[in-house]
């Protein structure tokens, strides 16, 4: 039989490994940016057109190449960054795999200029899908400009594969955050569809930070330094209170090289133990610098983790520097005379009037009479947090103001079509719901048990009634007597402005837009004004993880996360009155047997089953 194993042609070759480097345009930005650095430049712009579908163009003014090395840069496992294998255990440039330029110009058309500073003139080189269309001496500024054009074009699966334009430059702009931060002794520049997204000049790391994530960002800071042998670590965690609801702030950057590391992530977890809750996340900015003999990057092929020899020591010094840096932080005002008392104000009421603190009396208080009621009502479980989720329920009757949110509220289930309870006689004294470990609801029917999961119940009521209020644009906004100023990266602004129609709708109302805040001067009358921060972040970062093109779809991702934002959680005491009206609104939904979420909202169990558990 005739030899059938031949060697793949090179440009498709090229192609294959081109799957594997480059995703989506964002790969292209990182590789180009990346050589950007490698090359020594102090200046880099970023240029994209349609979110780099059309066009993404590097421009830095490095050492660029010689006409030999321009044409042998697209050439597989062409690098000048290493030599021998030996080389791999001593990187300290981001390439080294010699592929990125090779595989971006097998699926895109690439031109490419670029001079050495010792050379009058550069070279000019275009090539299309792996194949070198023209190469000739050009003028050209000192450095290189790589342009990579109609990204796909010859493989339309992928390029129909691409996500909308907002979720590709989310992709673009997160590469391009982290290639940034690694490097703030570089000036980047960053232009999407002719304007200006970012303009980061030469600053120190702090200034970085803050010009990428916006002003409001310098107060949350707290320093991080520590030098020992095996780690140099330095950066910034961000102070408690601003921790979020959802992981959107963190970096780790090794030997400035962005990487992930659940690792590295438990141990900053650890060092914010006690200071912040389960359920919020710590921002972070850290740095680590360690020998580059004592790491492996080669593990994973796009280089965003990587082994380090001795992680059990770096776990130790990264938890124990962190929390001493807290610990710094939360004795600094005893200590600090110069420190400026307004940044110990949490944000939203840094311009507040301070008010007349209310007193209360109940004056039919006796302390003689027996409490009866206690163990539904009262409880002792953190009052005022109760009333607050209470007022999720009130439905959409306007709040007279917004110290409403602690003060009882009534309980609203008019709006229920016909109660679950109907054609009940439980004979009982009226006590039909009970709530299981602050968790479930359990209820009786005709048929028999129902054990009801409070949170997806709740969600499942939420979504419903959110949805209605932006479909039918019917949201009722309740003002804040001041307004709140919240302030946002550029890219999240962007965003924001996409949101901002369906927002108000539910019942939110916006005043100042800006560049990177926006002035909230209303809430939907089931969100407290401090849940709308928390409310706003976990919707960016939900829609910046999974963006629907259509109209409809925005719609339902928005009700989605305002449900799973403000249902009430599972660990909270409802009274008999919230767990009876809580039972009364699920049922009253259109699908009330699954959460927005298909889970299952509740479980049945008739009577004979019961009965067949006793035989
Ligand atoms: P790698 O970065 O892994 O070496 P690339 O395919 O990205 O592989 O680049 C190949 C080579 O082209 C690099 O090693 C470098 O010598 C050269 N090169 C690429 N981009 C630039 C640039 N912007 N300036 C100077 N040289 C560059
Ligand atoms: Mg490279």
């Amino acid at each position: 039989m005739a030899d059938i194993i031949k060697l793949l042609p090179d440009h498709v070759a090229n192609q294959i490994a081109a799957g594997e480097v480059v995703q989506r345009p964002a790969s292209v930005v990182k590789e180009l940016l990346e050589n950007a650095i490698d090359a020594g430049s102090t200046h880099i712009k970023l240029i994209i057109k349609d979110a780099g579908k059309t066009l993404i163009q590097v421009i830095d003014n490095g050492m660029g190449m010689s006409a030999t090395d321009a044409r042998l840069s697209f050439e597989r496992h062409a690098t000048s960054k290493i030599q021998t294998a030996e080389d791999l255990f001593k990187l300290n440039t981001k390439g080294f795999r010699g592929e990125a330029l090779a595989s971006i110009a097998a699926i895109a058309h690439v031109e490419m200029n670029t001079r050495e500073e010792t050379n009058d003139v550069g070279t000019k080189l275009i090539i299309e899908g792996s194949k070198v269309v023209s190469q000739e001496v050009t003028v050209t500024p000192k450095g290189t400009s790589v342009a990579v054009k109609n990204l796909f074009y010859n493989i339309p699966a992928r390029r129909n594969f691409l996500k909308s334009d907002n979720v590709e430059l989310r992709h673009i702009t997160d590469e391009f955050h982290r290639v940034a931060m690694a490097h703030p002794n570089v000036h980047f520049d960053f232009y999407n569809n002719g304007s200006e997204i970012f303009n980061l000049p030469v600053s120190n790391l702090r200034q970085r930070v803050v010009n990428i994530f916006g002003g409001k960002t310098n107060e949350k800071l707290v320093p991080i330094s520590e030098n020992t042998e095996v780690v140099n670590i330095n950066g910034f965690v961000c102070k408690p209170e601003f921790s979020k609801k959802t992981r959107g702030e963190q970096f780790f950057f090794v030997n400035n090289r962005f990487i992930k590391s659940s690792y590295l992530h438990h141990a900053v977890s650890a060092a914010f133990e006690g200071l912040i809750n389960d359920n919020v996340h710590p921002g972070y900015f850290l740095y680590f610098e360690v020998n580059p003999s004592s790491i492996d990057i080669n593990i994973h092929p796009t280089k965003t983790e990587i082994k380090f020899d001795d992680e059990h020591t770096l776990y130790a010094i990264l938890r124990s520097s962190v929390k001493h840096s807290l610990g710094q932080f939360n004795v600094a005002p005893v200590l600090d005379f110069e420190r400026d008392s307004n940044l110990d104000t949490p944000y939203s009421y840094k311009n507040k009037q301070a008010g007349v603190p209310a007193i209360e009396v109940d004056a039919g208080f006796n302390p003689f009479k027996e409490e009866t009621k206690k163990s539904f009502s009262s409880s002792g479980f953190k009052k005022d947090k109760t009333a607050n989720w209470e007022s999720l329920y009130v439905g959409l009757e306007s709040k007279s103001n917004f110290e409403n949110d602690f003060s009882t509220v009534q309980f609203e289930s008019e709006e229920v079509t016909g109660s679950f309870f109907e054609d009940e006689k439980t004979g009982t004294d009226g006590a039909i719901t009970y709530q299981l470990h602050r968790k479930y609801i359990v209820t009786t029917i005709k048929s028999g048990l129902v054990i009801i999961d409070q949170y997806r119940a709740h969600q499942r009521v939420l979504y419903e009634q959110f949805l209605k209020n932006i479909t039918v644009k019917e949201g009722v906004s309740q003002q804040l007597l001041f307004p709140l100023t919240l302030t946002f990266s550029k890219a999240e602004m962007q965003l924001l402005g996409e949101l901002k129609e369906s927002l108000e709708s539910t019942g939110f109302a916006f005043s100042g837009f800006k560049e990177d805040s926006v002035e909230i001067t209303g809430v939907p009358v089931n969100v407290t004004e401090s849940e709308a921060g928390i409310l706003l972040d976990q919707l960016l970062s939900d829609f910046q993880q999974e963006v629907p093109d259509s109209g409809f779809s925005q719609t339902d991702l928005l009700a989605k996360t305002l449900s799973k934002t403000l249902a009430i959680r599972s660990g909270e005491k409802l009274d008999v009155n919230s767990q009876e009206a809580l039972v009364n609104n699920l049922f009253a939904c259109k699908e009330p047997a699954i959460s927005p979420f298909n889970k299952q909202t509740y479980i049945t169990m008739a009577v004979n089953e019961i009965d067949n558990k006793f035989l």
